[in-house]
């Protein structure tokens, strides 16, 4: 085990089980000495989120469904009620309703599109509003995003308009924080299969495809996005704001079909 997240605390939102992203980055924190306090949202959650934070020593661990203001109101009280200030906060939470993500992103009706941009968007906004006013300065906070917010994947539909809000909203809030020593990132995940991701069409279609075709011609695993999610919250990363990181064996920046890749 490491030190470089010794005497840090933070507030990590959007652990639902053991393959979610927010809980690999608890974790690799955690092996650096970080203390961290949970959300779930649902009783049914706080039944798998509560061991899963006793097995790294956290009994932090609160309700907060972030569609309610009160909600957040109240799980950032009893944060600072417990701690005072905090180090860092990730938001690991997106939704939109599934059964617009397969077919056509222009059937998607006004009140599937502003749950989508709730939830998935306007929910950091409101968290991070809420994080920074107790956070010490060189604090860091960190979403996560995904490519279908830069470019056309299949089935992404509003949850792609949704990401490209949410990376947006990282850089005018990596600038409202700058001056007070706070900084903002995302990351950009490539495909892995958890439990939001299997709410989108033809999933297992595009873990295939991102394996045949990224650089590294394979694809991402969890603890790498939890290993990069520490970095962005560590002094390890001072410099960096306003930025989405791709973690994504390279996909991003690939341009065409790998002339090896099988035919699909
Ligand atoms: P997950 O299902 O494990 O996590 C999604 C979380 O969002 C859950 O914990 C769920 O409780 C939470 N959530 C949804 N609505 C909420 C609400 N109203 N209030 C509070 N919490 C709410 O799946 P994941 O893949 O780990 O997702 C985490 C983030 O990573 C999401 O933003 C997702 O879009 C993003 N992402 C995932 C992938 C992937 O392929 N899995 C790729 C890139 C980005």
């Amino acid at each position: 085990a490491g030190t470089l997240m010794q005497g840090r605390r933070g507030l990590i939102m959007g652990v639902a089980n053991h393959r979610s992203i927010a809980w690999a980055i608890a974790q690799a924190c955690a092996a650096q000495g970080a203390e961290i306090a949970f959300t779930f949202q649902g009783e049914a959650l706080e039944k798998r989120v509560r061991p899963l934070a006793a097995s790294i020593g956290s009994d932090f661990v609160i309700p907060c469904d972030v569609s309610s203001d009160e909600q957040m109101d109240a799980a950032f009280a009893e944060v600072e009620k417990r701690w005072g200030k905090i180090d860092f906060f990730v938001h690991a939470i997106g939704f939109a309703n599934k059964e617009y993500l397969r077919g056509r992103y222009l059937d998607t009706p006004r009140d599937v599109f502003l749950q989508a941009l709730d939830i998935s968007c306007f929910s950091f906004t409101a968290t991070a509003k809420r994080a920074a006013a107790i956070m010490n300065p060189g604090g860091s906070l960190l979403t996560l995003s995904y490519l279908g917010a830069e470019t056309w994947i299949p089935h992404y539909n509003i949850m792609g308009v949704a990401k490209a809000a949410l990376e947006a909203s990282v850089r005018y809030m990596a600038a409202d924080l700058g001056q007070d020593g706070i900084r903002v990132n995302a990351i950009s995940a490539g495909p892995i299969k958890t439990l939001a991701a299997s709410g989108i069409g033809d999933f297992s279609y595009m873990l295939k495809w991102n394996q045949y075709n990224s650089m590294m011609r394979r694809n991402v695993g969890l603890e790498e996005v939890g290993n990069s999610g520490l970095y962005l919250l560590s002094p390890l990363s001072t410099g960096v704001t306003g930025e989405v990181h791709h973690v994504d064996c390279g996909y991003h920046a690939v341009g065409m079909k790998h002339p090896d890749a099988p035919d699909m």
